[in-house]
């Protein structure tokens, strides 16, 4: 009762009553009335939409001052020392890896800026997940990094808050929340039926404001923590309440959400009821749906210490409520953010973070039943980060809440979900379970949040040793990884290839790098020093007890199950690396952390298997698997993977054979990879598992693995700055690199990239040693190079080491490529010239002790035979022998001999060996030079070794008695005799390791075997004397080693590094004479016999091929990179031809032949039929020419100087002052006065919009282009352009077309006789010309030619907008087109000034007009103006060179047709006249008629420049100059053209009043007449030098005037040093001067009246502009992105997703944004044609890259901000600091000017309007 009376009271009063009732000593009442009022209004049966109850909290908490008020108040008690902002996806913040503690660390953009980085290696990053600002956190970051409002502790002089004023908060806000709580149980149902978005939308108010409650800063925290935390209010407030039906509605609801929390369902628990950890498999249904085939779903249940883990969640404050219901509801954003914000109250921060941990089962429990995984996992890291980032707080939970034990269980129990069983090795009664790579968990990484949070918690070293001491969460963790042991199990297929691909390989892949491989890497850093030498030691163990295990389950004996292969062994890598670690950095001893030998040959088995597949794979043995298994063997070896599988696996092999007997370990190599057939010294030979073309390259892959093994050091020995070089040197050999690609490829474990190196060179350092830095590169037309890294001469002479390349290339080709430039090299250094050289060889680092073992590899006999084998199968070109196999034979012969083992002589009773009749002792050295006689082989009847006839066998006893001895090679019995001698020797159970062997049935080929029958061969070689005889084959010389050779060596020792294979025999022939004595003697020996001149016989033709093969592939290769080196020179000679830029070199090639021009016709060769011949009216032939809308002219500003890019608000662009704006409001303003067809006759166009016209040169006949596009039209890979707009590349160039210009019949340029200077009188002339403007034009009759110019009219029309074409008043009119028309040529021309830099200074031959199109162009215009005639009496020539009859009888003429007066000759744009008389008279026009056009309009324009000069003038000046002294020496001129200078002065100024103070001298008046008349002087000159055919003469630009007089006519050419007043002389009157010139200024001061100022704007002109220019941007890319990434758009007032920038204009758009679209057309599109008539350059913000629209197209251009090793940053993915490359602005500028993007870039792509 007493709660609605308050009701009806106005909330700000009835809270202050209740607050000052609160305040009193007894204020029991207050509490009560404050408990019944919002038991009112807070009800959660009320809809929460209904914010009147918010409102209430608002004013309860604020009390009598108003809630923002309040805010104000609580801040300023704000004691918080943490920034602590909270941001979600896609914001821009820091992270300096300097100032950063943890990796994760992260800075808003404001306490970045506010902080000092200088010289700090940070970069800038988009946010993926969200994060928070650590600034003012020491856990997490240093305390020099934070920024100076941080750094000051705030807090410590923040004085207490007063206790009243968050007293109503602490009452009112419990309330709020269980109100809020229980709007979430009500919403939620199990299962969930209700939309929870809609659920979520409705509480957004209320959310919103516990938000806005966290940023009032510290004060207010504290209070919601308390509330939040304190167990009894939850208690009293949350449970219960039994009388309120729907609370207990409400409760029950929860209650039921609860049950399911745990790991185990409350029901299971009670069936179960004892977890006997029993590992059985049962069937399980798919709950997919999609049939997994046979495979079984296994369930386990797992131990664990804590039952209490598995259990459902019971909660005892609303903290944790609150998160039971944002798991429950999928992580809104909103709550998220409210939960974070919270974090820098420490009290909070640590009660959250125990609560997160509670519910982590349920998390992830959620998260996997999640449809939208993805957003849910991206908040959980936000939140998660933020908690275990910091070392305190996670080794505090580890401690107080098992964290460790959670976080494993959690894992353990979500992989347990898509177990199946291994069907590795034994299909049937396999006991192991692999995780199944198809299943979503996998494939869509769902499990990534909770890994990464592992991997964050064991950054942290105390948190990772209570993992690495806990024995029985070691032992669950390695059960984890046994899951991913064996997973993605490839079988190859022998028959058919597979139906579809699966690409479960990359989730595989993932799965063990992420889950496996980086937690093994996080322990890895703690087990560094001897201290921690136990760790590693429990580890190993657990690792060979799980390894164990494995074998077991999968029922391994010895024998692998054929063609199959895993790339995933987890457990073998852990034992690997840490074995590794152990060596390396705790000094343990090797040998006690190995297994017994049995073991070690199991533990060899696998990662041996995936070396021989990777050798079948590259040998094409598993195409029938398609392309993901080369996909997986290339994943395997790329930089992300290598360190964590390839390396672990090989150094795993090589502690392996450093262990194992070297026989079984050589013989087992050779088996795998499926070889043993071949290595028979027959000539002929069965293999039974290899197809004929498979035996070389796997021999080849054999070898090349034995190479690696015995030589890699990168475990055994190097450190890490040695790796880090190794590496660096390897991919800079294979390719220059940028410093990103660099960074990439080189792996990361264990040399992080950054920061802090385990060695002591960091990765810059290391750089600048080996590497040289290739700045960018510019040329105009080329491709857009950046910033690269070559290595260094000497890295190439002493560091090239190819075994290290091959190991390392993920692309085959990469190992050429690096063969290649490596050759490059030596030729270029002189090093070695001839032919092709060899991989260099490369000395290794010494080997660390505990590995030694791994050198008897290289000496024991079965490599040896091996060797010796070869050797002699090379030297008689036996089949399938190649050039790299001889050369990794060569390597291991060098390698055996660099690395020598000492003869064990207490080794000596060692069982015999079946090969021991082959070689005495196991040493290469003494091996070398033993000679073998006699081999026994087994071949088939037809082999050429057996003799049809057998000769009795030598009749000598000694020989009789070798030959028995013959020796016999078999490896397979070799390995197999070995591993029963090691089983017999260290097992205890010999009876059990005789296994039964099932699998040696597949050596039996099928069908019947050939007879095989035993053969002896003769050899009597040594390994010595088989070299030395191959070097003379490959020298192809006889005795090409004299006998005394060898002395000669010794003299430079050096001369041997670099070669060939001739010098790596010499080499090696030196190291094994330098080293025995006997070998020396022996080397002697036999190259001191003469050898018979037979050179060895061939036995098989196809034997000498695959020999010769390479070389000639070598020479192959050679010439197409030389064909296409001409090819590319060739394109790029066309390519720059047609960008119209002048260079004088390439003018040859265009140049259609001087002497065309002395004959009367010209013939065009087709590029398309290749016929040559002119062109006809029945088959014209045309000009490939592209049609473009250019708004270029328009841009261009008065100021030489570009116009700034905005970076701040004040800052702003003016286009008033474009070229295109003035034009336009002149016309407008001309339009207001004079009569609309004559106004349209005084200008011109075209300056925005206008039609420019370019060609490539080539020619084409118009029919052959019409079959041509037809032909394009059914061709679908053309791309970028469009054929049924018109578009097309040129047949020849490839340059971008989209229409065909006819040539004209005749001349190319007018005929000599036609360029006569003539001795008429100028009043001939001009009467002349007034007659044949008179002459109706003849119209061609209708013909090919004609259609077709008709045709390409209407093609300009169609290329510009119609709002281009249309100024006059009545749209379509003739006018319009008429001078839409003329202004084509003039924009053509204006442009080509442009293009030649604004003036006519340079000069050009007659030849570059031929490459312009301009008049063919002209003639195809002069064609189409012939439809219009200017009527006779409008006719602007009469009064250009008249005197009218009389005044009256013009103004009468005005008045009849039009209200409105013609425009005054003084307003007409001289220019535009010439073009107009030009195009309208009968063409071919006479030069003459032409001279006298330009000499009429020059005297219009000079008194033009007269008028608008005066205006200029003081009145005071002008009353100077009309009596001065100096006005008579000027006058003087005026006196010789007989005009009274002071008569045109008065005349002039009498209506003219502007003030102006400047000064004038003669000589300033002269320059500025000058300077006014020159764009006049410059267009007429172009078009002379155009129609005519007339050279360019270049001049010195202060002589720019008089050298154009001159080439027009206007002046005596002869120079007139005196004078340097040419601008008067060049005039020439035919009537009056005086009398017109009067009549001219009479139109003018008959306005003048009127509109003074107006006729004056029009009057004063300013002619000349500036080239155009893009805006002048920052050198600093941050600036720009600062200010424009958050930016709003001026059109939709929304911060843009994608904002974009024009260069041309600076307007900011949203690029593909829907909402500023209009049409249908994206706002970036629209711009495009409005700014640049469909040329658009933009800047993407977020990308930094600029792209262009070109009409419907567009492309990335690339950036023009580079950062400090030059490379781009598209995207910003790195963040670095990116400046700007001025180079590269220059080029995009250049492009747009000559209007060549469509020529330069490729890769254009339709935009769809979606920009
Ligand atoms: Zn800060
Ligand atoms: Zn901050
Ligand atoms: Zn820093
Ligand atoms: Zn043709
Ligand atoms: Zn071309
Ligand atoms: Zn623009
Ligand atoms: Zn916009
Ligand atoms: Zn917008």
């Amino acid at each position: 009762m007493m709660a609605a009376l308050l009701l009806r009271r106005d909330k700000k009063s009835t809270a202050a009553h209740l607050k000052s009732d609160l305040n009193r000593t007894d204020n029991s009442s207050g509490v009560r009335q404050l408990q019944e009022l919002l038991d009112s209004v807070l009800n959660p049966e009320k809809p929460p939409a209904d914010t009147e109850a918010l409102d209430w909290c608002k004013c309860l908490i604020a009390g009598e001052e108003g809630f923002e008020e309040f805010c104000k108040t609580v801040r300023s008690y704000d004691n918080a020392t943490l920034c602590g902002l909270v941001w979600t996806a896609n914001f821009v913040a820091y992270r300096c890896r300097t100032c950063g503690i943890s990796p994760c660390m992260s800075l808003c953009a404001e306490c970045f800026n506010n902080g000092d980085h200088t010289g700090h290696d940070f970069n800038m990053f988009r946010s993926q997940a969200g994060g928070a600002c650590d600034c003012g956190d020491s856990n997490v970051m240093r305390e020099t990094g934070f920024c100076r409002r941080h750094r000051l502790r705030t807090g410590e002089n923040v004085p207490s808050v007063p206790r009243d004023l968050l007293l109503m908060s602490e009452m009112v806000l419990p309330r709020f929340i269980i109100c809020i709580i229980q709007y979430l149980r009500d919403g939620y149902t199990e299962p969930a039926e209700r939309d929870l978005q809609k659920v979520l939308q409705q509480l957004e108010p209320q959310i919103t404001f516990l938000e806005e409650l966290t940023k009032m800063g510290g004060a207010m925290r504290t209070v919601l923590t308390k509330i939040l935390t304190n167990q009894q209010t939850f208690k009293d407030l949350s449970m219960g309440q039994e009388e309120n039906v729907f609370a207990k509605k409400n409760y029950e609801n929860y209650l039921s959400a609860l049950k399911n929390s745990g790991l185990v369902s409350v029901e299971e628990k009670a069936q179960t009821g004892a977890a006997e950890p029993t590992r059985g498999s049962e069937t399980g249904e798919d709950q997919d749906g999609q049939s997994i085939g046979q495979r079984k779903r296994v369930k386990l249940s797992s131990s664990t210490k804590d039952p209490s883990i598995m259990d459902s969640l019971k909660h005892k404050c609303f903290l944790e409520e609150l998160l039971f219901w944002t798991i429950k509801y999928e992580f809104p954003q909103k709550m998220v953010t409210f939960l974070l914000n919270m974090l820098p109250d420490q009290d909070y921060k640590i009660t959250f973070t125990k609560t997160f941990v509670q519910h982590y089962a349920f998390i992830m429990k959620t998260l996997m039943k999640s449809q939208e995984s993805d957003t849910m996992s991206n908040r959980i890291v936000h939140i998660s980060v933020q908690l275990f980032s910091n070392e305190d707080l996670a080794r505090h939970v580890t401690e107080e809440c098992q964290l460790l034990d959670i976080m494993v269980t959690v894992l353990l129990y979500m992989m347990e979900s898509c177990l199946i069983k291994s069907e590795l090795q034994d299909e049937e009664n396999s006991r192991h379970v692999v995780v199944n790579c198809s299943e979503a968990l996998l494939k869509n990484n769902t499990y990534w949040p909770l890994v990464s949070d592992f991997i964050n918690i064991l950054s942290h070293q105390s948190v990772a040793k209570k993992f690495l001491e806990d024995h029985s969460l070691l032992m669950l963790w390695m059960s984890f990884v046994s899951f991913f042991q064996g997973m993605n199990l490839n079988k190859r297929e022998l028959s058919e290839h597979v139906e579809f691909e699966s690409q479960t390989y990359y989730a595989a892949f993932a799965a063990e790098l992420e889950a496996c491989a980086q937690p093994m890497w996080g322990l890895l850093t703690h087990c560094k020093v001897k201290e921690t030498q136990e760790y590693t030691k429990t580890v190993v163990r657990y690792c060979l007890e799980t390894l164990q295990i494995w074998f077991d389950a999968i029922g391994f004996v010895d024998e692998l199950a054929p063609n199959q292969v895993t790339f995933h062994l987890p457990l073998h890598r852990y034992y690997a690396m840490f074995l590794s670690k152990a060596v390396k950095c705790q000094g343990l001893d090797l040998e006690s952390l190995l297994p017994d030998q049995e073991m070690l040959m199991r533990i060899m088995v696998h990662p041996l298997q995936i070396q021989a597949s990777l050798s079948e794979i590259h040998s094409n043995m598993w195409v029938r698997n398609g392309l993901q298994i080369k996909g997986q063997a290339m994943t395997y070896v790329q930089s992300h993977f290598c360190n964590s599988m390839i390396d672990p696996d090989i150094f795993l092999l090589q502690v392996c054979a450093s262990r194992l007997d070297p026989d079984y370990f050589i013989s087992s190599v050779f088996e795998r990879f499926k070889v043993v057939d071949l290595l028979t010294m027959a000539s002929v030979h069965q293999n039974t598992a290899l197809d004929g073309e498979q035996e070389r390259p796997m021999l080849e892959g054999a070898l090349t693995f034995l190479v690696i093994l015995s030589s890699l050091r990168i475990h055994l020995g190097m450190a890490d700055d040695e790796i880090l070089r190794a590496e660096m040197v390897s991919q800079l050999c294979m390719n220059d690199r940028t410093h990103s690609s660099l960074l990439d490829l080189i792996p990361e474990n264990p040399n992080p990239k950054s920061g802090i190196v385990p060695g002591s060179c960091s990765f810059e350092e290391m750089l600048s040693a080996v590497a040289d830095f290739k700045a960018p590169v510019f040329e105009l037309g080329g491709s857009m190079q950046q910033g690269m890294y070559t290595p260094k001469a000497e890295v190439w002479e002493k560091e090239f080491d190819p075994i290290m390349v091959i190991l390392r290339t993920v692309y085959r080709r990469d190992v050429q490529s690096a063969m290649d430039r490596y050759s490059a090299f030596l030729k270029q250094s002189g090093m070695h010239t001839t032919g092709n050289p060899w991989p260099p060889y490369k000395e290794r680092t010494p080997l660390h002790p505990c590995y030694k073992g791994l050198d008897r590899l290289l000496h024991c006999k079965t490599l040896h035979i091996v060797i010796f084998t070869l050797l002699y199968k090379i030297w008689l070109d036996h089949s399938n022998m190649s050039e790299h196999v001889l050369c990794m034979v060569l390597y291991l012969i060098e390698l055996g001999l660099d690395n020598q083992v000492e003869e064990d002589k207490g080794d000596e009773v060692r069982p015999s060996h079946c090969h021991d009749s082959w070689f005495p002792g196991t040493n290469l050295l003494s091996n070398l030079h033993h000679v073998i006689n006699y081999v026994r082989v087994r071949v088939p009847e037809t082999a050429p070794e057996v003799k049809r006839e057998r000769e009795p066998p030598a009749s000598t006893s000694a020989e009789a008695s070798n030959f028995g001895q013959a020796q016999v090679f078999s490896l397979v019995a070799e390995r197999r005799r070995k591993f029963q001698e090691i089983i017999n020797r260290s097992s205890t159970e010999a009876s059990q390791a005789v296994r039964p062997k099932s699998s040696s049935t597949r050596w039996v080929p099928p069908g019947t075997p050939p007879q095989l029958v035993t053969e002896i061969l003769e050899i009597h070689e040594s390994m010595l004397s088989l070299l030395i005889k191959l070097h003379q084959k490959l020298s192809a010389k006889q005795n090409s080693l004299s006998a005394t050779w060898l002395e000669d060596m010794d003299a430079n020792p050096n001369r041997h590094a670099h070669g060939d294979g001739i010098t790596a025999i010499e080499r090696i022939l030196t190291k094994a004479a330098t080293r025995s004595h006997q070998s020396k003697r022996s080397i002697q020996e036999i190259c001191g016999k003469v050898f018979p001149p037979v050179a060895p016989k061939k036995n098989s033709p196809t034997a000498k091929k695959t020999m010769d093969k390479e070389e000639r592939r070598q020479r192959a290769r050679e010439r197409q990179q030389k064909l296409l080196a001409e090819f590319a020179s060739r394109q790029k000679s066309f390519m720059e031809t047609a960008m119209d830029v002048e260079s004088p070199d390439t003018e040859a090639a265009m140049d259609l032949g001087a002497s065309e021009v002395k004959e009367s016709e010209v013939l065009y060769d087709c590029v398309i039929c290749g016929q040559s011949g002119p062109s006809t009216e029945d088959r014209p032939t045309g000009l490939v020419v592209l049609l473009q809308a250019s708004s270029v002219l328009g841009h261009r500003c008065k100021s030489d100087e570009a116009k700034k890019l905005p970076t701040t608000d004040e800052e702003r662009i003016y286009p008033a002052d474009t070229c295109g704006a003035a034009h336009d409001v002149r016309l407008a303003l001309m339009q207001s006065f004079f009569k609309d067809s004559s106004c349209l006759q005084s200008v011109s166009i075209g300056w925005d919009g206008g039609v420019y016209v370019q060609t490539c040169g080539h020619t084409l006949h118009i029919d052959c282009h019409k079959s041509y596009m037809e032909s394009l039209r059914n061709d679908q890979v053309m791309q970028g352009f469009s054929v049924d707009k018109g578009e097309f590349t040129c047949p020849l160039c490839r340059q971008f077309a989209n229409s065909v210009l006819p040539c004209r019949p005749g001349r190319s340029t007018e005929v000599v006789s036609w360029h006569m200077p003539s001795n008429k009188k100028t009043s001939v002339l001009v009467k002349e010309v007034e007659d044949l403007q008179e002459q109706l034009g003849f119209f061609p009759t209708e013909s090919n030619l004609s259609k077709e110019m008709e045709l390409v009219i209407k093609d300009i029309k169609n290329t510009t907008q119609r709002k281009y074409m249309d100024y006059g008043k009545n749209p379509g009119s003739p006018d319009n087109d008429f001078l839409f028309m003329y202004s084509v040529a003039r924009t053509n021309l204006e442009l080509e000034l442009v293009h030649r830099g604004g003036n006519l200074c340079s000069g050009g031959a007659s030849g570059a007009a031929k490459r312009s199109c301009l008049n063919q162009l002209f003639h195809v215009l002069a064609m189409h103006m012939r439809l219009y005639s200017i009527d006779s009496a409008y006719n602007p020539w009469t009064r250009l060179t008249q005197v009218a009859p009389s005044r009256d009888k013009m103004n009468s003429r005005v008045c009849l047709d039009d209200e409105r007066p013609e425009v005054p000759m003084l307003f007409r744009d001289c220019p535009s006249l010439l073009i107009i008389f030009v195009l309208t008279m009968p063409q071919p026009l006479r030069k003459e008629h032409f001279i006298c056009l330009v000499r009429m309009l020059y005297n219009l324009q000079y008194t033009q420049a007269l008028a608008a000069l005066s205006a200029k003038f003081s009145p005071e000046e002008r009353q100077a100059w009309s009596t001065s002294g100096t006005l008579k020496k000027f006058s003087l001129f005026f006196y010789m053209i007989n005009c009274p200078f002071n008569t045109i002065c008065a005349l002039l100024l009498c209506f003219l009043s502007q003030l102006s103070s400047s000064v004038w001298s003669p000589q300033s008046i002269e320059y500025s007449l000058q300077q006014f008349c020159l764009p006049y002087l410059r267009l007429s000159c172009l078009l002379q030098h155009h129609l005519y055919g007339d050279n360019l003469s270049g001049c010195p630009e202060e002589e720019e005037f008089s050298g154009l007089a001159g080439c027009l006519g206007l002046l005596d050419p002869a120079p007139q040093p005196s004078n340097p007043m040419y601008s008067a002389s060049c005039l020439d009157w035919t009537v009056s001067a005086f009398d017109l010139m009067s009549q001219w200024c009479s139109e003018v001061t008959g306005l003048a009246d009127t509109q003074a100022e107006k006729s004056m704007t029009l009057l004063v002109q300013d002619l000349q502009w500036a080239s155009p220019h893009l805006l002048h941007l920052p050198d600093n890319y941050n600036t720009i992105f600062q200010y424009y990434h958050k930016k709003a758009c001026t059109a939709c007032k929304k911060v843009p997703k994608d904002p974009a920038l024009c260069l041309v204009c600076g307007t900011f758009v949203c690029l593909k944004g829907l909402c500023c679209k209009q049409h249908g057309i994206c706002e970036c599109v629209w711009h495009s044609q409005h700014c640049g008539a469909a040329t658009g350059i933009f800047l993407l913000i977020n990308a930094s890259v600029i792209i262009i629209i070109r009409g419907h197209r567009f492309c990335l251009w690339g950036s023009v901000y580079l950062d400090a090793h030059g490379e781009e940053d598209r995207d910003l993915r790195r963040g670095k600091p990116l400046f700007l490359c001025v180079e590269r602005y220059r080029v995009l500028e250049q492009q747009w000017v000559s209007h060549t993007f469509d020529h330069i870039n490729k890769r254009w792509g339709p935009h769809y309007n979606g920009l």
